[in-house]
């Protein structure tokens, strides 16, 4: 096994534990569609590609097994949010647009609840929305203008709401909250039991799968792959590249999505006592302000799992299982938690686990597809690619199947991103990102102004 898909991450939701074992492929194989990646993107391509045309022969190639991506081991919030300000897409393309595509979101996370509830999977869905919390002036200020830029794009009070104070401590005891955003378009759940409920739905609709095959090169209606038993080849109409964090690893693709760690940790099932401490009874999922995005969900079994940014990127986007395990964030995640929720000092830390986003150099997600050489890709969600892969993969499978439908006029449909920079201009350039994102907050923490430069360049690399 390739080092980059050796080790199986030991999340929240896994606990190490592998739920599927698929073969490998075969010597040669033919199929219709012939998807890369068991993760999210793939498994609702395959999904959308099914209730459009339900007689498609669809095969899904897995490096290791489903959900040993990103898709397996994220924070579970399912949002309507998108990786780069709705103002920017406005500007990009029209305000008509940018509006569209926020109504899609939110539909999107409307309808994957409405699909776990049809198809009865049990993963803790809780539809109750998500705040934002604003701990200093700098992050009140960027909690108001999101709120007047929303206003601009006639997105109304039931779209963003803001909360004084002592509304936003009535939710959740957040210490230092100066006040918060509300927007209900947000769920908390367990990635890899959603995943697991869409792998055997997919099966029963006669999806195959594979295990435990690494595909090296995506052709022009074909692929080529090594698995254990050697080379295999498949042949199809289309292929889908549905690799995110991992596309780095293919030939052609080494500047296409710069993999960046996020990573997790998460308690004990917390006592009713120190619930009674904390609030929280909504189950809302949450984060502050600050520059380097922190995430948390409260999960069904009162657990708390509290995410963060802000990890060096690898050399020439290197991935990989040595790389699921840093002490110094997982650390810095812990203190982080319990300066945010002081109750939770005395509450054990039982996960510590990371993962790769995808990113684009222009940090849009993207759907491309190319009817000449049958070759289709989705991603570049950033953080946000749990509801996202979802509206992706709907649009890929109307691009693909041809139909007459306005979500494939949606902004990220054909986005053509620029390559990231040659290394190692791009450590060089991602790391200094990072590091400016860290003293931004600090000085922000410190009241004080972040430098007129560092704001520039911040916008500038972070858009
Ligand atoms: C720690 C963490 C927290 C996150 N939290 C959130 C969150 O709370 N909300 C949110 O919306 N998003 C979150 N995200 C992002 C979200 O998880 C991803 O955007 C989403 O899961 C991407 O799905 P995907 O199917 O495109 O990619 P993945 O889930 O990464 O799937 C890609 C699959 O392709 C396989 N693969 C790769 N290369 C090959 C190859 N050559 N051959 C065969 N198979 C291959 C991989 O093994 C993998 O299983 C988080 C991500 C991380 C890492």
């Amino acid at each position: 096994m390739n080092e980059t898909f050796a080790q199986w991450p030991e999340s929240l939701w896994r606990d190490g534990q592998l739920n599927w074992n698929f073969d490998c492929l075969p010597r040669e194989l033919s199929c219709d569609v012939a998807i890369v990646g068991a993760g999210f993107t793939g498994l609702w391509t395959a999904h959308h590609l099914l209730e459009i045309d339900p007689q498609l022969s669809i095969a899904i190639i897995e490096a290791r097994q489903p959900g040993f991506g990103a898709s397996g081991r994220n924070g579970g919030w399912c949002s309507a949010l998108y990786p780069t300000s709705l103002s920017t897409i406005a500007t990009e393309t029209s305000r008509e647009a940018a509006i569209n595509l926020q109504m899609h979101l939110i539909r999107t996370v409307e309808d994957i609840g409405a699909h776990i509830t049809k198809h009865d999977i049990q993963c803790g869905w809780r539809h109750s929305g998500t705040l934002s919390y604003s701990r200093n002036e700098a992050q009140l200020a960027r909690q108001n203008a999101d709120l007047i830029m929303y206003r601009d794009l006639s997105l109304g009070e039931e779209f963003m709401r803001s909360l004084s104070s002592s509304e936003s401590q009535q939710r959740i005891k957040i210490s230092k909250s100066l006040g918060a955003s509300f927007t209900p378009h947000c769920a908390s759940l367990n990635p890899a039991q959603l995943l697991d409920g869409l792998v055997t739905q997919l099966l029963a609709n006669g999806v195959t799968f594979f295990g435990d095959s690494i595909v090296s090169e995506i052709g022009n209606r074909s692929l080529r792959a090594h698995t254990v038993h050697g080379p295999a080849t498949v042949n199809c109409k289309w292929n889908v590249r549905a690799t995110e964090g991992f596309t780095a690893r293919l030939p052609k693709h080494r500047r296409t999505i710069a993999p960046l760690y996020s990573y997790m940790i998460a308690t004990e099932p917390i006592s009713s006592r120190i619930w009674n401490d904390i609030g929280w009874d909504g189950r809302e999922t949450w984060n502050d302000g600050r520059n380097m995005i922190v995430y948390a969900q409260r999960t069904s079994d009162d657990r708390i799992a509290f995410g963060g940014r802000g990890a060096p990127y690898k050399f020439a986007s290197r991935i990989g299982g040595q790389f699921d395990n840093n002490a110094s964030v997982h650390q810095l995640l812990e203190s982080t938690l319990h300066e945010l929720l002081p109750p939770t000092k005395s509450v054990e830390i039982t996960n510590r686990w990371g993962g790769s986003l995808g990113v684009h150099r222009d940090w849009h997600p993207s759907v491309q597809t190319d009817r000449t050489t049958g070759q289709a890709s989705a991603g570049g969600y950033v953080g946000d690619g749990v509801a996202f892969s979802c509206l992706a993969a709907e649009a890929l499978s109307h691009e693909i199947l041809d139909t007459d439908n306005e979500i494939r006029t949606l902004p990220f449909m054909q986005h053509v991103s620029p390559k990231w920079e040659p290394e190692p201009l791009r450590w060089l350039g991602i790391n200094g990102m990072i590091s400016l994102t860290q003293r931004a907050d600090v000085a922000e923490e410190n009241n004080k102004n972040v430098g007129f430069l560092t704001r520039q360049l911040l916008q500038k690399l972070v858009p």
